[in-house]
């Protein structure tokens, strides 16, 4: 390849920055002409591409969001769409792609190249962690860590004043954040998408909690959780223990921002290096991902199809925690 152009697309998350960074290096490292494509398939539509180079990257490592921008296009969802995203690839003589993003992303390069014949390589950048192929995805660690710390936060404020507190956490349908945190911050209960739970188990954790003597308490909810969300998650409990002072606390976007913890810095690199290289050596259609520190390509209809299971042992270790 002479020219490879890349984009972020879809909901962004904190290490996208440097996974461009290595993109771009990359492709000056092996000779290649890098092209950034702005606002995702947007920019590919309205011709919104610039070239980078290497000092074009500079300071980027560190910084969270995506200097390129992302978007969520809903002309790209068109063959029309895809047919004009491949005109402007074509004027720029751009012949192959790396996007960054999650499987709605993937969804739509598979589409433009079966439509156009454009080569592409993916990099796995959500903090939902919901993506086959990929122990951890581009953006996850930050997201718990900022989740962590913001509950640590609230556990200060929840031990001072006897309150249990409903903390919703980013997560549609997957778990991965709200169970990992949870452990993290020792929270009573976690409520997942993935668990088939009831309002009576929550219900016997603060039975359970009461007996022990704990006067305060932390709930981790997944925003996807199928028992109800949040606040009616504390309307149900402040009627079945009017005793208890309830609040609710939705962290919203501050999940997705912040500067990337090293684990992201990390596997965005080498992510990037990765899919630069993969496109050189013929690869297509693919996902560089990381699996137990090395790395591996998945068939991007595998990446989008199949789901990381949820691991039965980190919900064992969180009910033997919470329950003493
Ligand atoms: P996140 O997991 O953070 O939501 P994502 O990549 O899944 O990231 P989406 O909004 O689903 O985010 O997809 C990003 C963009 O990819 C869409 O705005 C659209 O342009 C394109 N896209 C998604 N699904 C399709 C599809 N079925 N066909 C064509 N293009 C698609």
């Amino acid at each position: 390849y002479k020219k490879i152009g890349v984009l972020t697309s879809g909901g962004d998350s904190p290490g996208m920055n440097a996974a461009l960074r290595a993109v771009v290096r990359t492709c000056n490292y092996y000779d290649i002409n890098c092209y950034g494509i702005r606002m995702g398939y947007d920019g590919l539509i309205n011709d919104h591409i610039v070239e980078l180079g290497p000092r074009s990257v500079k300071n980027l490592i560190n910084k969270g969001g995506t200097e390129l921008k992302s978007a969520r296009s809903e002309e790209f969802r068109t063959v029309e769409g895809r047919k004009k995203a491949a005109e402007t690839i074509k004027k720029h003589g751009i012949e192959a792609l790396v996007v960054i993003g999650g499987d709605g992303s993937f969804t739509g390069a598979m589409k433009l190249y079966e439509e156009q014949g454009v080569p592409f390589i993916g990099i796995p950048g959500t903090i939902d962690n919901d993506i086959f192929g990929t122990d951890y995805t581009v953006g996850y660690d930050t997201a718990l860590n900022t989740v962590a710390e913001a509950i640590d936060k609230i556990r200060d404020t929840a031990t001072s004043h006897n309150r249990v507190f409903f903390i919703e956490v980013m997560g549609r349908d997957a778990g991965f954040i709200a169970l990992n945190t949870g452990i993290a911050t020792g929270a009573l209960d976690i409520l997942i998408p993935e668990e088939k739970d009831s309002i009576e188990d929550l219900f016997q954790s603060f039975d359970n909690a009461k007996k022990k003597g704990k006067t305060s308490s932390i709930i981790v909810v997944a925003e996807g959780d199928k028992l109800g969300g949040v606040y009616d998650l504390a309307k149900f409990t402040k009627m079945k223990y009017p005793e208890f002072d309830v609040r609710v606390t939705v962290l919203g976007h501050i999940q997705r921002g912040g500067s990337p913890t090293v684990a992201d810095r990390v596997l965005a690199s080498r992510l990037g290096v990765a899919a630069v290289e993969g496109l050189i050596d013929g690869r297509c259609c693919v996902m560089a991902g990381m699996q137990s520190s090395k790395i591996v390509f998945t068939p991007i209809e595998e990446a989008i199809k199949k789901h990381n299971e949820i691991d039965k042992e980190l919900i064992k270790v969180s009910n033997i925690l919470s329950m003493q």
